[in-house]
């Protein structure tokens, strides 16, 4: 297994991929008027996971541009985030630890973040493979926006942002990836944090490099 980052074509697609998200969200939170500034909190310390290998490789792929004092800096800011969030979970408590990828409020690789951080404000929808249709409400800020402009019965008008097609280029991206073999990776559930001291992920593939 080699330890990889993306090719470059592989990674300039799931750019393509982000910058559709971004077309979608910025197409929502317009209807809605809405946006984070001004926000008094920061979501980037909320307790989320990730799910994909090919994002993974995405985020590295911006990490190793970096220069090596900030890297050395996040990493060990994402070693204690691991230990202090395992901590939190072992007291059965829910972690709230800022992301080690931000600095003063801000996304050191913005440009690289993953679809979670990517889509959280705005309400959406989605289409799962076996059909049934899921709601997101968008952050909390959002949803008290949304419960000011419509009544009860107009909910049904709430602008959302549809994430079925975005999701499943990204799950085409990872299939790409892992040449086919997905069903032979474990299932994927890490931190930012954890995808950062882990370092890149360790697939056998020729869409990778290193
Ligand atoms: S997504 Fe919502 S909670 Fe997060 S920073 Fe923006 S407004 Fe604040
Ligand atoms: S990757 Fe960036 S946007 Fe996402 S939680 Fe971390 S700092 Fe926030």
């Amino acid at each position: 297994m080699k330890e990889v980052v993306l090719a470059p074509d592989l990674a300039e697609r799931i750019r393509q991929v982000y910058e559709e998200m971004e077309r979608g969200y910025a197409k929502v939170s317009g209807q809605l008027d809405f946006s984070c500034d001004g926000c008094l909190d920061n979501c980037c310390d909320s307790w989320f996971h990730h799910y994909t290998f090919v994002e993974w490789g995405y985020l590295w792929v911006g990490f190793c541009q970096l220069p090596k004092a900030k890297q050395a800096e996040i990493l060990e800011r994402s070693r204690l985030y691991v230990v202090v969030s395992e901590q939190t979970l072992a007291k059965k408590e829910r972690p709230q630890v800022m992301c080690p990828l931000n600095e003063n409020g801000r996304c050191v690789l913005y440009a690289h973040r993953l679809m979670v951080c990517r889509t959280h404000g705005v309400p959406a929808t989605m289409q799962r493979p076996d059909g049934q249709r899921l709601d997101f409400p968008g952050c909390y800020r959002c949803q008290e926006l949304v419960r000011k402009t419509y009544n009860d019965s107009d909910m049904s008008q709430v602008p959302r942002m549809e994430r079925t097609l975005l999701l499943r280029e990204l799950v085409k991206l990872e299939n790409e990836l892992m040449d086919g073999k997905r069903h032979l990776y474990p299932r994927l559930k890490l931190t930012i944090a954890q995808m950062l001291v882990a370092g890149p992920p360790k697939i056998a593939t020729p869409h990778c490099e290193r």
